[in-house]
């Protein structure tokens, strides 16, 4: 399948070609088509499928034609940093095409938001708060929407965005097309979509399971040697840009001013950063000025960097859907990657739970060399039940190390090595394609 195959307008397939895309994901080979046919649809996906070009490319195509400057397709999505993407996924897909888009959201002046409303705009991408806030002033006409995407329905549920969005529904026409996007369905935004969707077509991309382009492994590690533990993993590991999780705002500060001391080029982003810091930092991941950002989970959605060649979860998330999310930021598209998470002795339920859901056991492995003191990972974590009689490649090989990995110079790299873990441990869950 070819993106020609979709009979889009030409400026927008201009628009592919320049973002580098060849091949639609499959995400966008089964949503496309319907979102042209302007069906409604429920997109059970998560970020890192492709999902935003499988709703922009349609929208863009309707907006080629008919009248411009006025608002006729609102994205709705939980945070700045996602709704700062995907405005520019349709500013770069769409960018020989006339519509406009601009983003609204809190944490930033609403001078230069209310001066974009003024000039006109084709495309609005906001968060729930900010966009009530310009409709309750009477500063936003909503009543020319043709298109609504909910994005990342199930995270605006639980940063409890829900009776925002109910509100902000009553603002817009009534015939209109909907767009659904949740990685998970629970049971309040199955209601939702029942609420919004009118015959909808779903379109699926394996919900839960993360990328098998991303190869697993777990480091059983005591609280208080994680951050020994990753500053040897990083001198021993050949990385290209690293994205680390904590489970707190505090955990991510310190811990990245902790590798800034040792010369690392690094980044917080957590949520007591100002809106410019934030941006600062991502953009710096993106341009390479920092090697690691070190994130919290809410801080991290929407982080749209292409060349996350690890992630590490220094502190074990709090569901399996978190890990999904977190895992999904490496391994993207048709890239490979790897993520690591250190686990604490109490967080063997979580990894039971996550390996329910990968379906295969992950590989425990102990950090050649490095120095556990008394603690024996061995004994902590029995090693794994099942083992794929599969011999995968080492993934290793798949990221190399950039130029630029690290400020200071790693000793060559030696492969970690799992103990008693054989290359063939090393295999992909089955799962999402990304
Ligand atoms: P998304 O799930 O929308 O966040 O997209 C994940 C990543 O895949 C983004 O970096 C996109 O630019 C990229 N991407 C989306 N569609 C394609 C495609 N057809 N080919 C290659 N990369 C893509």
């Amino acid at each position: 399948m070819n993106f020609e195959q979709f009979g889009l307008d030409p400026r927008i397939l201009a628009g592919v070609r320049a973002a580098g895309y060849t091949t639609p994901t499959p995400i966008q080979e089964q949503a496309v088509p319907v979102v042209l046919d302007e069906r409604d649809v429920l997109g059970l996906a998560q970020t890192g499928t492709g999902k935003t070009a499988a709703f922009a490319l349609p929208i863009l195509n309707r907006l080629a034609k008919g009248p411009l400057r006025r608002v006729r397709a609102l994205v709705v999505a939980p945070t700045r940093e996602l709704a700062e993407q995907i405005h520019q996924s349709f500013v770069s897909l769409g960018s020989r095409t006339p519509a406009r888009s601009m983003t609204i959201y809190g944490g930033v002046s609403k001078g230069p938001q209310l001066a974009g409303l003024r000039r006109g705009t084709e495309i609005v991408v906001a968060c729930p708060g900010r966009l009530l806030d310009h409709i309750q002033e009477g500063a936003i006409d909503l009543t020319q929407v043709e298109v609504l995407v909910l994005d990342e329905a199930d995270r605006m549920f639980d940063m409890g965005f829900l009776p925002d969005i109910r509100r902000i529904l009553k603002h817009l026409p009534a015939k209109r097309q909907n767009l659904f996007f949740s990685a998970t369905m629970p049971k309040e935004i199955r209601v939702l979509a029942d609420e919004i969707l009118v015959d909808p077509a779903t379109v699926q991309v394996g919900v839960i399971a993360p990328a098998e382009t991303v190869a697993h492994a777990l480091y059983p590690v005591p609280d208080g040697l994680k951050t020994k533990l990753l500053l040897a993993m990083l001198e021993q590991t050949p990385t290209g840009r690293v994205l680390v999780f904590t489970r707190t705002k505090h955990r991510a500060r310190n811990l990245a001013e902790n590798l800034q001391k040792q010369v690392y080029r690094a980044a917080a982003l957590q949520g007591n950063m100002t809106q410019n810091r934030r941006q600062e930092a991502i953009d710096g991941f993106r341009s390479g000025k920092y090697d690691i950002l070190v994130a919290t989970d809410i801080m991290a959605r929407g982080i749209d960097v292409a060349e996350i060649s690890h992630v590490i979860n220094y502190d074990v998330p709090d569901t399996v859907d978190a890990y999904t999310h977190r895992i999904g930021r490496t391994g993207r598209a048709t890239r490979t990657g790897e993520a690591f998470t250190f686990a604490a002795h109490t967080d063997e339920s979580m990894i039971r739970d996550i390996e329910k859901v990968l379906g295969a056991p992950i590989e425990r492995r102990r950090l050649t060399g490095f120095d556990y003191g008394t603690y024996t990972p061995e004994r902590q974590a029995p090693q794994p039940q099942h083992r794929s009689p599969a011999r995968a490649p080492s993934r290793s090989s798949a990221t190399p190390p950039t130029p630029s990995a690290r400020a200071r110079q790693a000793q060559p790299a030696s492969a970690a090595r799992g103990f008693g873990g054989s290359p063939a441990s090393r295999r992909s869950p089955p799962g999402r394609i990304s």
